[in-house]
């Protein structure tokens, strides 16, 4: 009974310390890309996507549908642009019901015009 338990306490802890790293490094790289993704002019709302998913998570796996929507809605004539809407505006977007360059507001001038300027 007692080592059962101890078993079940140490697994517990195993998986509190790889629940935390997980946090911490989504933690991590909102940090960085969440000024970044503003400073662009992307929305609270795709920079929160990508900052849930970061990229490294995404290797390794297939690509869900929503992946696929996502990453397409991106690309602008075979170009990626980097800039990957949330599920919901690239929804609208793969519908022809907005453009990505139409999500762009108040993007720091230090940064070329999205699209390209001569896109
Ligand atoms: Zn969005």
């Amino acid at each position: 009974m007692e080592l059962l338990l101890v078993v079940l306490s140490i697994s517990l802890q195993l998986n509190s310390t790889k629940m935390n790293d997980k946090k911490r490094q989504q933690i991590a790289w909102y940090k960085e890309n969440q000024p970044l993704g503003k400073s662009l002019g992307y929305p609270d709302c795709c920079i929160q996507e990508f900052c849930d998913q970061p990229p490294s998570w995404m290797k390794g796996r297939n690509p869900s549908k929503d992946d696929k929507r996502r990453m397409n809605a991106a690309t602008l004539a075979g170009w990626f642009t980097g800039f990957v809407p949330c599920s919901d505006h690239a929804k609208q977007i793969v519908a022809g019901k907005l453009n990505l360059e139409d999500l762009i507001e108040n993007r720091d001038t230090k940064w070329f015009l999205f699209p390209m300027e001569n896109f």
